[in-house]
């Protein structure tokens, strides 16, 4: 195969969300397999929309998620090239203008529906005679135009979908450009594609009917159509369709959680195919195991547990020389080796190590039930003289355990909740440790 050329092609007017990132790793999961290149294109031909905060933001986002691009244009910089390809198209007798309001086509439509006919565009802008066009721009019209479908059926080998067909008699022939001048994607979009090479277009389903116009519009422009993929879009755990929050998931809020890039890349790269969801050591790896052959028909649910889940199962291995620079800006005490190394399998995230830094080098309020007063009052006396080892622990509870009678839980969830003011945690005997021996000692007596 020949190495593949994808692009990525957000528009510039809001944040990425989950279903575009998913998208864009899809693309960057199958160039980077094969060899190939990824392009990001910024889809900015929505001047009043797009901003250049949001391209940053774009950027910023792929950068984050490790999502590294080979090139990047935008569309903004390229209408001359749009103009020269709808020009060809008008010549062709294949872009035609029309001056329908919005008004006069909703009404057309209605009329349709209720003689029972499907609301396809009727063509009138197709036979209008030269002096009917400078009528109604006299009126003060402006034209949109559109693109004349052949009426027959087009059929392509969707990489996720199998054979898919589209009759375009079905369909109204789509507007490429707006009254006020402006182009939709669906013309920019092939013009970019077939200058840049593109080898495969990848995204998501709800595409698939203006594939059916674009393959037209490719072999109009005397290209060949990319291959084409179209992924299922993204549901919400419950099978309905993703909440609103959850649609709009932002890479910012989830870096903001605390959530690692490669989580979300595990998650988004594994959900809807046939490989289980589980956490996978790089991009690379991803990579190396993408397949389109893999991808299921059905809705992929996007669940944000299991995005906690693979977020912890990164945690809980993750080396301290990784976390060092996050932990220090939690807090400068939690920079610390052993403290790490302890504290992370109880952390989902980097930043949870916080709740135990007072545990270890701060002030806790113990927790002392009544009627563990006596056994906690023992348990101070019979701390080992000297400092806090690694045997300690061992130690002290032996003795505790033959001086006391006291055995499994109930000889040491009281020592865990005095010593940190927690019923649940890391070990108790290596945050003893970290602790050491004075604190241990004015925990035991309640302060
Ligand atoms: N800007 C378009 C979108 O975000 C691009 C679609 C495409 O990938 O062709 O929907």
């Amino acid at each position: 195969m020949t190495k593949p050329i994808v692009r990525f092609a957000p528009s510039p007017t809001g944040n990425l969300h989950v279903g575009n990132v998913r998208t864009a790793l899809i693309n960057w999961l199958f160039a980077t397999g094969q060899g190939g290149t990824f392009i990001l294109r910024i889809d900015d031909t929505d001047t009043e929309r797009s901003t250049a905060e949001y391209e940053q933001g774009i950027k910023d986002d792929l950068t984050w998620l490790g999502l590294v691009w080979g090139d990047t244009f935008k569309q903004s910089e390229r209408f001359d090239q749009y103009d020269m390809a709808a020009d060809k198209l008008r010549e062709m007798g294949l872009l035609y203008a029309c001056y329908e309001t919005a008004d006069e086509l909703d009404r057309q439509r209605k009329l349709q529906r209720a003689r029972g006919k499907p609301p396809i565009y009727n063509r009138a802008g197709l036979n209008l005679t030269e002096d009917e066009k400078a009528a109604y721009e006299a009126e003060g019209r402006k034209p949109h135009w559109r693109f004349k479908l052949s009426g027959e059926r087009v059929v392509w080998n969707d990489l996720v979908r199998g054979e898919q067909a589209i009759e375009t008699s079905s369909l109204s022939d789509p507007v490429l450009i707006r009254a006020d001048g402006s182009y939709l994607y669906t013309l920019p979009s092939c013009v970019d594609d077939i200058e840049a090479n593109i080898t495969h277009v990848v995204r998501g389903e709800d595409h698939v009917t203006n594939s059916g116009a674009q393959i037209e519009i490719f072999k109009a422009l005397g290209g060949t159509a990319p291959e084409m993929a179209h992924t299922p879009l993204l549901v919400g755990a419950d099978g309905a369709s993703l909440s609103k929050r959850l649609g709009s998931l932002g890479m910012g809020e989830l870096r903001k959680q605390g959530i690692e890039p490669l989580a979300i890349c595990s998650l988004l790269g594994k959900l809807g195919t046939s490989d289980n969801v589980e956490i996978r050591d790089s991009l690379a790896q991803l990579s190396e195991e993408f397949d389109f052959a893999k991808i299921g028909r059905s809705p992929a649910r996007f669940d944000e547990a299991d995005l906690q889940n693979l977020n912890a199962a990164l945690t809980h291995a993750m080396p301290f020389e990784t976390a060092k620079d996050r932990l220090a800006a939690v807090d400068p005490r939690a920079a610390n080796e052993a403290f790490w190394t302890l504290v992370r399998e109880n952390c989902v995230t980097v930043e949870d190590a916080a709740r135990f830094v007072p545990v270890a080098f701060g002030d806790i309020t113990p927790l002392i039930e009544d009627e563990d007063k006596d056994f906690i009052t023992a348990a101070a006396t019979l701390l080992p003289e000297g400092d806090v080892t690694a045997e300690t622990w061992g130690e002290w509870t032996s003795v505790l355990k033959a001086e006391t009678g006291r055995k499994g839980k109930g000889l040491f969830m009281p020592l865990r909740k005095a010593l940190t003011g927690m019923e649940r945690g890391p070990s108790v005997g290596d945050m003893l440790v970290l602790m050491g021996r004075d604190r241990a000692l004015a925990r035991l007596s309640g302060v």
